[in-house]
């Protein structure tokens, strides 16, 4: 197995050096600024009294992921969709994600009818950017909702869990926690995990590039996945206030 040098001379399981700021944009109802190692990711979130038009009278409300990343966030400039004229399809299907991940921690009946629009936008793209949206886009949540219960307008949190996420994968055979774009784009599997505090999995996807990946690397991947998300939201929790 080759011995690679990691980014911060860390170790296969080692993550990124992690800090979530809160309350980072003051004009939101929730935000944080998530850094994960050089990757930087700012999560609002902004809570309407209103939903959906297919929610309208059903007493329910919902939470919406939206993501980009700012242009100057990548090696190489990238042109920002409202010039483009059409969304990128991968911004889609990362903030798809984001929102499901998002919905499986909220009671929507004990939000009501009131929408969040979680707004995750990167500042700097490193790798594993969906994943530390996730994490921070948590912990925005949590702070609006805070808030909102703290103002009198909800009379408990209407939240099951925390989720947080992280990215694995596999790079010269060797299987590591937290893939920076160096080795992510050189990795053979890569997967992002997503997971509440309870250790529940709320999604996985795992992509081999090369070759196929056997069920016990699956595995063994979810194990040190287990283990960052464990630490994530041990820093989610401090900021969020236990
Ligand atoms: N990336 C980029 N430009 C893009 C998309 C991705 O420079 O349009 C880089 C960026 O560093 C990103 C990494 O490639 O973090 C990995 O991208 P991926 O689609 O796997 O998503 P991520 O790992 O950020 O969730």
């Amino acid at each position: 197995m080759a011995a690679t040098t990691r980014s911060y001379g860390r170790s296969a399981a080692q993550m990124r050096p992690v800090t979530i700021e809160p309350g980072f944009v003051r004009t939101a109802d929730g935000s944080a600024l998530v850094s994960i190692g050089e990757t930087r990711v700012i999560c609002t979130a902004s809570i309407a009294d209103e939903v959906p038009r297919w929610l309208r009278g059903s007493g329910r409300g919902w939470v919406t992921g939206e993501y980009a990343m700012l242009p100057a966030s990548t090696g190489e400039r990238k042109e920002r969709d409202s010039r483009r004229g059409r969304p990128d399809g991968r911004s889609v299907e990362i903030q798809r994600l984001i929102g499901r991940a998002l919905r499986v921690v909220v009671d929507l009946e004990a939000l009501g009818e009131r929408a969040v629009w979680v707004d995750c936008d990167v500042l700097q793209a490193d790798g594993g950017t969906r994943c530390a949206s996730i994490t921070g886009a948590y912990v925005a949540l949590a702070l609006a909702l805070s808030d909102l219960v703290q103002a009198g307008g909800l009379p408990a949190l209407p939240l099951t869990g925390a989720v947080a996420a992280l990215s694995v994968g596999v790079v010269d055979g060797e299987p590591l926690c937290d893939l920076d774009y160096s080795e992510d784009s050189r990795a053979e599997v890569d997967a992002n995990v997503v997971m509440t505090g309870d250790g529940g999995l709320v999604e996985v996807q795992a992509t081999a590039e090369r070759m196929p990946l056997s069920r016990a690397s699956l595995d063994g991947l979810l194990t040190l996945a287990e283990a960052g998300i464990a630490e994530l939201h041990a820093i989610q929790a401090e900021v969020v206030g236990g």
